[in-house]
């Protein structure tokens, strides 16, 4: 199983080779391309995602929040195993597709980025 940030499901979803650095953009990259089929164990600390960011050890101040509202949006729990292409459909018909981002991480940095890419969603 791969450990995953449930709000790092939307970021995934919203991914377009941008980030905090050419080395975090590389790994985000490689580890969206390695999710197919995979299943994953909903946690709430430094996952794949996290370990190329420049911001750890100090850790991004609004993970938790942004993960714990991701989690209870889409009904889910820590610590519970869940196959991944579950996980981005639930994010996409019980956060994205209700306009829910903005609760779940309007604070973030590229929030802006985020919701114009989730207004051209193509609707399923
Ligand atoms: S706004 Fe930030 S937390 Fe939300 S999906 Fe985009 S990158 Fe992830």
């Amino acid at each position: 199983m791969i450990p995953l940030r449930p709000h790092h499901a939307l970021c995934i979803t919203f991914f377009q080779g941008k980030g905090y650095s050419d080395r975090f953009v590389e790994n985000m990259t490689e580890f969206v391309a390695s999710l197919k089929g995979k299943t994953l164990l909903l946690v709430t600390e430094p996952d794949a995602v996290c370990s190329a960011c420049p911001h750890l050890p100090e850790n991004c101040p609004n993970a938790k929040k942004y993960d714990k509202l991701a989690a209870r949006l889409c009904g889910v729990e820590f610590d519970k195993a869940v196959p991944a292409e579950q996980l981005f459909e639930m994010v996409m018909d019980k956060i994205v597709l209700p306009d829910k981002l903005e609760q779940v991480c309007g604070d973030c940095e590229w929030f802006s980025t985020c919701s114009q890419a989730a207004k051209n969603h193509p609707t399923p």
